[in-house]
């Protein structure tokens, strides 16, 4: 059968990932979760200080972005983990440290352009279910299918909480749901490439489905595209 590109977008926290990742697994196809690469970037800068009071030190960011390798790797489980120069930083990208400076770094043109470049390589050969912000819109404008998904920022937040807790982490909500606005306003308002659903995309509000439904759907929309007789 011939493979196609399936793009997933929406807002942050809102299952996105878990859609995709199943998705990869049950059609057999790549999975990439474009997040984790700015979130490995934004590790780096708070590794190497690379944020100041005054700011991001873009400048110094430039120089070192071609020494920055981020690559994924299937752990026992299956599951895709991420590398920042060959090392293992899957669960410090997921902090709350990390996702309170992820969007600034995101919004950065140089960064975009790098990642986003990077992003379309690894895609080439179709066969790939990416999850994102830009993925629709900027890395695969032709993808054959697209999704968009949103839910509200409560639900979002609650899920996150959830998520981080039953990872043992101590979490306020009140904190996560900031986080998830602040997000969705840097994410929405950047000049470059700003989180916006692409016409050609299918709206998924998910707010009220469960991770079943919501797998049964999507299963739906790809055999509807690959199968449509
Ligand atoms: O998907 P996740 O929440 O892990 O992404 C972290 C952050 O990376 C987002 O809040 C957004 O600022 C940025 N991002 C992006 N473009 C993508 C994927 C993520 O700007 N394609």
């Amino acid at each position: 059968m011939k493979k196609i590109t399936i793009a997933i977008d929406g807002f942050s926290s809102c299952g996105k990932s878990t859609m995709a990742k199943d998705l990869a697994c049950e059609i057999g196809y790549i999975y990439i979760d474009s997040g984790a690469m700015y979130r490995a970037i934004t590790l780096y800068c708070l590794q190497n200080g690379l944020f100041t009071d005054k700011g991001i030190e873009t400048e110094k960011l430039r120089a070192s972005l071609p020494d920055i390798r981020i690559s994924f790797q299937l752990n026992e489980a299956g599951k895709p983990e991420t590398y920042l120069n060959g090392e293992n930083v899957e669960k410090q990208i997921r902090s709350m440290e990390v996702s309170s400076h992820v969007s600034p770094i995101a919004a950065l043109d140089f960064v975009r352009e790098t990642l986003v470049a990077q992003q379309q390589e690894m895609g080439r050969q179709k066969g790939i279910v990416m999850d994102g912000r830009d993925i629709g819109t900027t890395v695969f404008p032709d993808a054959e299918l697209k999704i968009f998904v949103t839910a509200s920022p409560e639900v979002r937040a609650r899920r996150r909480y959830d998520e981080l807790k039953g990872k043992g982490q101590e979490v306020c909500y009140e904190e996560i749901l900031e986080n998830v606005k602040q997000r969705d306003h840097i994410d929405q308002n950047r000049a470059v490439s700003p989180l916006r659903k692409a016409e050609d995309a299918l709206l998924l509000d998910n707010g009220d489905m469960s991770i079943t439904e919501q797998k049964e759907w999507l299963l739906q929309q790809f055999n509807r595209i690959t199968r449509p007789d």
